[in-house]
């Protein structure tokens, strides 16, 4: 695996990630996604959206506002308590994540998840655990910092006008419960999932694009009937283990479980099970799956006083379903699978670089590349416009062929299709393999079907 220098490099130079703001200095932590991140990020997103909506034939979709009534996150109780651990080194006054010092100094063993402030505090004393910009040890007690963005709605800034960029997409998800579940006939077990943008004043981002304060969510939140929970907890777990695993592409060795133990759950958590991805710094969190009980239809049904009750049509019964969510970032994920696909592959003369990402992943699926620029680029052109029609396509003339074909490695365009004499003569283009980089000639209308079946998943 690459270390991260590496993978920041590679995305700015191919054009997948750009530090945010650059011309003015950059803004810490702010990223933006180029041509190619755009092109993967889109279709990590659809590949959820494949397996976690539209394959399950009880899941429904939604896309919810960013800024919603305060009083949503008044019910979910982040106003009071999305808070983070923050601890002060008096020495250098660099600014930590108390929890995050512990899970760095003991490997990822302790996570410090769920810990009151004082348990916390004589961690860090008993096992004197340093400040890792200065190395000493004489840190501030801990204090709560709120994750929550504020902003002000209309033209005053006073507490009436005050509003919260979401910290989650899945409280747009809960407050619309009844109306997904009315407007599509749903019945209980059924899903509601969401892919969006959440926002968390992180004090200690880092690590590129693993934690930022701008970042994008997939959540589907389950409703089940309780007493049912704990068996969707294992299904889900074993869905989002999968998808990691035969959809993405990552390897079995680089993933694991970790559950929480009881004192690290929160108070109306049934399970709470992480899947760790093992990133160039070590495992970290990347999928939360957690079995949240009825704990968040039953404070928006109090604060809202509207009944989230579901009326079961067979049984007469009315209840509040219980949840279980899974719940991943798709920059992380990104990020693992750049990870996990970019390597530096030895051939006889030279080395070659190459993404070995899933092909339906890959932000370009076929590269058009004409021989010789001069004779075959009229006809290069055409073959690019009729394919583009049905794939995301890229258009090369710059180089010789065999640099081209080392740059689309790069980028890991599965499929290269050179047109030369044969397709003036004779209709028919090479098509060359990424991975194995062997070659076959096909008409050119057999080359749709051709890609269209080696894309199917
Ligand atoms: P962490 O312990 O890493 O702060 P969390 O437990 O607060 O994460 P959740 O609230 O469970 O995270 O969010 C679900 C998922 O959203 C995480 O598993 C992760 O993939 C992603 N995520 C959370 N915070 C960030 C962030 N600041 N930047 C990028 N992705 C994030």
């Amino acid at each position: 695996m690459k270390d991260m220098n590496e993978i920041i490099n590679y995305c700015k130079q191919y054009g997948f990630i750009f530090p945010g703001s650059e011309i003015y200095g950059g803004l810490s932590n702010s990223f933006d996604y180029g041509t190619l991140g755009r092109e993967l990020k889109n279709n990590i997103k659809e590949a959820w959206t494949k397996k976690f909506i539209n394959e399950e034939i009880n899941n429904y979709s939604l896309d919810s506002a960013i800024i919603m009534n305060p009083e949503v996150w008044v019910a979910s109780g982040h106003v009071a308590s999305f808070a983070d651990p923050l601890i002060d080194c008096k020495s250098c006054k660099s600014r930590h994540r108390a929890d995050k010092l512990i899970e760095d100094f003991t490997k990822g063993e302790e996570t410090g998840d769920g810990w009151s402030n004082e348990k916390l505090e004589a961690y860090i004393k008993e096992n004197n655990i340093v400040c890792p910009k200065c190395g000493k040890s004489d840190f501030t007690p801990i204090r709560k910092f709120n994750l929550l963005f504020e902003t002000h709605i209309g033209v005053t800034e006073d507490a009436k006008s005050k509003a919260y960029l979401r910290g989650e997409t899945a409280q747009g998800i809960f407050v619309n419960f009844v109306n997904v579940q009315r407007s599509m006939r749903a019945k209980v077990p059924f899903g509601i999932g969401q892919i969006g943008k959440a926002f968390r004043n992180e004090i200690t981002p880092g690590n590129f694009i693993f934690r930022t304060r701008e970042f994008e969510q997939m959540e589907l939140e389950f409703f089940c009937k309780p007493g049912t929970d704990l068996e969707w907890f294992e299904y889900y777990k074993n869905q989002c283990l999968n998808f990691l695993y035969n959809t993405i592409g990552l390897s079995k060795e680089n993933l694991r479980y970790r559950d929480h133990a009881k004192e690290e759950l929160a108070f109306y958590s049934k399970a709470t099970t992480d899947i760790e991805y093992k990133f160039p710094m070590g495992f970290g969190e990347l999928w939360g799956i957690a079995d949240r009980t009825d704990y968040d239809l039953s404070v928006h049904m109090n604060h809202s006083g509207e009944d989230l009750r579901y009326l079961d049509p067979e049984t007469n019964e009315k209840y509040l379903p219980y949840v279980i969510e899974p719940s991943v970032g798709v920059d992380r994920l990104l990020l693992a699978t750049l990870c996990e696909s970019l390597t530096t592959e030895k051939l006889e003369n030279e080395d070659r670089l190459i993404l070995k990402i899933k092909p339906y992943l890959a932000p370009y699926k076929i590269a058009v590349l004409p021989l010789i620029k001069k004779v075959h680029a009229d006809k290069a052109v055409e073959v690019y416009k009729e394919l583009s029609k049905s794939f995301v396509c890229t258009y090369d003339e710059t180089a010789n062929i065999g640099k081209r074909y080392r740059r689309e490695d790069a980028i890991g365009t599965p499929w290269c299709i050179t047109v030369d004499d044969e397709t003036l003569n004779n209709n028919t283009v090479t098509i060359r393999d990424r991975d194995t980089m062997e070659q076959v000639t096909l008409k050119l209308d057999e080359v749709k079907d051709y890609i269209a079946k080696k894309l199917e998943y």
